[in-house]
């Protein structure tokens, strides 16, 4: 018996992942453009997928746990236990706008146009707030949507800020603060519990060393 893991294919995510389950003692060759691999001296199978359909997959038990930012996961809001979080992939969920935009309060967003990757999140907050706005959901690239008159504030993934400020941007607001987390299944079998237990201690083994 195996526990499988999703972890991102390629992105910002991919390599810290595979180097907290190096750090874990565990060893994993990652061959490229491989769909999965297996470790070597841990029962563990390792999926490499989009982080979008991490919790899918996760949710419908085609893998027992992944890696994945939480931000991801409270957007596609699937019913997952969230095991750990890794300390790593930190960024914040942001408002921006026009620089020369005078921006007081999250009142002058009332009535404008916003465009997101993150429809779920960001609308929760508006009704949170009591602000209404129309929210425009790109895929990519959200940050030229001003530029180009699709809207009138964007709400974006941010680490640096150097990509708001390319763009003429200003950051107004913090949405949500996120990291890289575990996720479980919610119905593993006991075996599988208790590989999921072994790794978790060796994950905050790890973390204490860096602390
Ligand atoms: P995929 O091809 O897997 O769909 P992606 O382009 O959607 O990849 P990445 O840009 O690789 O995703 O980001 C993966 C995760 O990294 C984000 O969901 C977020 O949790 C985290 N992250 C950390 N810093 C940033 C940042 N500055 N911008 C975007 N994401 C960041
Ligand atoms: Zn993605």
């Amino acid at each position: 018996m195996k526990l499988r893991i999703a972890i991102q294919k390629s992105g910002r995510l991919h390599d810290d992942s595979i180097k907290l389950l190096k750090e874990c003692g565990i060893d994993i060759n990652n061959g490229v453009n491989k769909l999965k691999t297996e470790a070597s001296n841990f029962p563990l199978e390792v999926f490499f997928l989009r982080d979008d359909d991490i919790p899918q997959y996760v949710e419908d038990g085609v893998a027992d746990i992944g890696i994945v930012g939480e931000n991801v996961v409270l957007e596609k809001n699937r019913p997952l236990r969230t095991v750990e979080k890794l300390g790593f992939g930190k960024c914040r969920l942001a408002m921006a706008v026009p620089r020369s935009m005078t921006y007081n309060s999250i009142q002058d967003l009332d009535g404008q146009r916003i465009a997101t990757s993150y429809p779920v999140i960001l609308g929760d907050y508006l009704k949170k707030m009591n602000i209404t706005a129309e929210i425009h959901e790109i895929s990519g690239s959200v940050e030229i949507a001003p530029g180009i008159g699709l809207a009138d504030a964007i709400c974006d993934l941010v680490s640096s800020g150097s990509t708001l400020f390319m763009n003429g941007l200003k950051e107004v607001e913090t949405i949500l603060r996120s990291e890289a987390i575990l996720v479980a299944n919610n119905s593993l079998t006991p075996e599988q519990e208790q590989l999921l237990g072994k790794l978790i201690f060796r994950i905050q083994a790890v973390k204490k060393a860096k602390n």
